[in-house]
């Protein structure tokens, strides 16, 4: 029958998130467009941040940190291209991993028992991971995930505090800034999403938080390989890749005969 010919290639929606952006309406390969395609600049900064990590030599985390940026990226542009449940949790369950990754980047230095904290971490990422799977929560992981977050802020503070290079210290505000910018951007395509169904243009604040988040992990990532570096007693400098995107230079000393 004409009437039931597919017009979405992937079937129909099952996941239990469905944002404010029309479904299929630029292509019957792409649910959501605009929500697909605002993940490209997080993949293209995550590589910029792994080909530093890697060219500079920096600890392994960084480039760990980049790949799971860049994982979460490409998880959410299949989710919402697809907007099917399974897909739902290949973005979640790896936003959860990518906390638990930043708490270890955050706190490890002054951690005094080595692998029980990466062990710990990696138990939980795992466990969550079946858990979810089971129970498929919606507020509760919205909460969880929050929470973590909230964990992760006292010691971005006390980083921000005792770093004096102002190019750094401007970092972690754009840091903050693109953190609220991406809130207030979700918040709104949420709440106001029935009035903006009527609106001539859709302003798409889902894919704004995408954007906007993709240089939030840029920012925070570069800040932190910067304290990394100051630690190690690399000297860091901020410089500016095409005279905008800011990178760590390091300087790392020479070793001794
Ligand atoms: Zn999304």
């Amino acid at each position: 029958m004409a009437d039931s010919m597919v017009s979405s290639f992937w079937g129909p929606v099952t996941s239990t998130t469905e944002l404010c952006e029309e479904n299929y309406a630029h292509s019957s390969y792409i649910a959501e467009f605009y929500n697909t395609v605002s993940n490209v600049p997080c993949v293209f900064l995550a590589l910029v941040g792994l080909v530093n990590a890697l060219r500079q030599g920096f600890e392994k985390r960084f480039s760990v940190l980049h790949i799971s940026n860049m994982i979460l990226a490409i998880g959410s542009m299949i989710f919402h291209a697809t907007l099917q449940h399974v897909l739902q949790q290949s973005d979640e369950t790896p936003m959860v991993w990518e906390i638990l990754l930043y708490l270890y980047v955050l706190y490890s230095p002054d951690w005094h028992y080595r692998s029980t904290m990466p062990t710990f971490l990696f138990l939980y990422g795992a466990a969550f991971a079946v858990v979810h799977f089971l129970v498929r929560f919606q507020v509760v992981f919205k909460l969880h995930y929050v929470g973590l977050c909230l964990l992760c802020i006292p010691r971005m503070y006390k980083y921000y505090i005792q770093t004096k290079d102002m190019a750094a210290k401007r970092l972690a505000k754009l840091w903050v800034l693109t953190l609220s910018l991406a809130t207030l951007c979700w918040l709104f395509d949420r709440m106001f999403c029935k009035k903006l169904s009527h609106w001539y243009v859709n302003p798409q604040g889902h894919a704004w938080w995408h954007i906007l988040m993709g240089f939030n992990s840029y920012f925070a990532n570069t800040f932190l390989m910067f304290c990394r570096a100051q630690q190690r007693g690399w000297e860091p400098k901020i410089t500016h890749l095409f005279g905008f995107l800011p990178y760590v230079q390091i300087q790392k000393p020479q070793k001794r005969e």
